[in-house]
C-alpha cells in the first residue's frame, strides 16, 4: 500500500475511484488533505479546491483560511473541517498530526501569506500541490528542496514567474532554430526543480523529473478557461494525493477527471459544474 490505505490502482483506475470506502475504515483511513487557501474575500478558490477534493474521495478535507477569514468560510451547505492558519507555526502545528496527510498550498491564498507558508509547506515532507499564489511564491522564494511527492499546476503567467528562461524559449519568434515544444520546457523544468509540473491551457503537458512526460490535449473544450476551473483541479490532485496515488499519477488523473468533466457538462460551465459531473463520471470511470 502506497498511501492511507489504497494500492495503486490496480487492475483500473476506475476501481481503485470507486473503491473509496474501506469497509473497516473510518475517514482518516479514507484519506485527509488540508487546503490551504483562501484568504479574505477570496474564499470561492479554496471552496472549490475543498469540495474537489472531497468529490475525488478524500476523507476528511480541512479548510485553512487564516483567522481573519474563517467566518467567511463559514458558508452552508459545505460542512467542512476549518483550522486557521495564518503563518508558518500555524502551519508546522497542524502538520504535527502524524496521520497520513496531503497538502494543498495556494488558491486564493494571497501572494505574501503563500511566501509566509512556503517554507512550513515543504518542510513538512507530505505530498504537496502548489497552485496559483504558492507558484508566485516559489517563483520569488531561494531555491528549496521540494518534497518527493509533489505537484506544481502553473499556467503559462506562473509558469513564465517560475522559469522565464524556458517561458522565453517557447515564444514563437520567427527564427529559423525551432522554439521549445511545451511538453519540452514541462519536461525541463520537471527536471531542473525536481517536481511533477502540469503546464496548463488548451493543451496541458504533465512532466516528471525522472523524464515521463504525459500530454493531454484540451483544444475541444475552450469552456474549460472559467475563474476556478484550475483550484478545481488543484483539489482533485491534492485529493487524489490523499488518498495514496504517488504525484504523477495523481497529475495525470486529476487532469483527466477534470477534462471529463468539462466535455460532459459541455458550454455553459462554472468551476463548481465540473464538482457536480464527478460522483457520476466516477462511477462510470473505465
Ligand atoms: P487556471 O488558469 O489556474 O484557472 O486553470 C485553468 C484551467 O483551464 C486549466 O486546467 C487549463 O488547462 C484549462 N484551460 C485554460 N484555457 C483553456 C482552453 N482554451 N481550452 C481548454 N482548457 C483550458
Ligand atoms: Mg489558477
Amino acid at each position: 500500500a502506497i498511501g492511507p490505505g489504497f494500492a495503486r490502482p490496480d487492475p483500473s483506475e476506475g476501481d481503485w475511484l470507486r473503491k473509496t470506502h474501506l469497509a473497516q475504515g473510518h475517514k482518516f483511513t479514507h484519506g485527509a488533505a488540508l487546503i490551504v487557501a483562501g484568504g479574505p474575500a477570496q474564499g470561492g478558490a479554496a471552496r472549490l479546491a475543498a469540495r474537489a477534493a472531497l468529490r475525488v474521495g478524500a476523507g476528511l478535507v480541512t479548510l485553512c483560511p487564516p483567522a481573519e477569514a474563517l467566518s467567511e468560510h463559514a458558508l452552508p451547505p459545505d460542512a467542512l473541517m476549518r483550522r486557521a492558519i495564518g503563518t508558518g507555526a500555524d502551519l508546522t502545528g497542524a502538520l504535527q498530526d502524524p496521520r497520513p496527510l496531503a497538502l494543498c498550498l495556494g488558491p486564493g491564498c494571497g501572494i505574501d501569506r503563500a511566501t509566509a507558508l512556503l517554507p512550513a509547506a515543504l518542510a513538512a515532507g507530505r505530498p504537496l500541490v502548489l497552485d496559483a499564489d504558492a507558484l508566485t511564491a516559489l517563483a520569488r522564494s531561494p531555491a528549496a528542496p521540494l518534497p518527493p511527492d509533489c505537484v506544481l499546476t502553473p499556467h503559462a503567467g506562473e509558469f513564465a514567474r517560475l522559469f522565464p528562461d524556458l517561458a522565453g524559449a517557447l515564444k514563437e519568434d520567427g527564427r529559423s532554430t525551432p522554439c521549445l515544444s511545451r511538453a519540452e520546457a514541462a519536461r525541463q523544468a520537471a527536471q531542473r526543480i525536481g517536481a511533477v509540473l502540469m503546464l496548463k491551457g488548451p493543451d496541458t503537458v504533465i512532466a516528471a523529473p525522472a523524464g515521463q512526460v504525459a500530454i493531454h490535449s484540451d483544444m475541444g473544450l475552450p469552456w474549460l478557461a472559467t475563474a476556478g476551473s484550475g483550484d478545481v483541479l488543484a483539489g482533485l490532485i491534492t485529493g487524489l494525493m490523499a488518498r495514496g496515488l504517488p504525484a504523477f499519477e495523481a497529475a495525470c488523473l486529476g487532469m483527466r477527471l477534470h477534462a471529463a468533466a468539462a466535455r460532459r457538462h459541455g458550454p455553459g460551465l462554472i468551476a463548481d459544474d465540473l464538482i457536480d459531473q464527478l460522483p457520476a463520471l466516477i462511477a462510470a470511470w473505465p
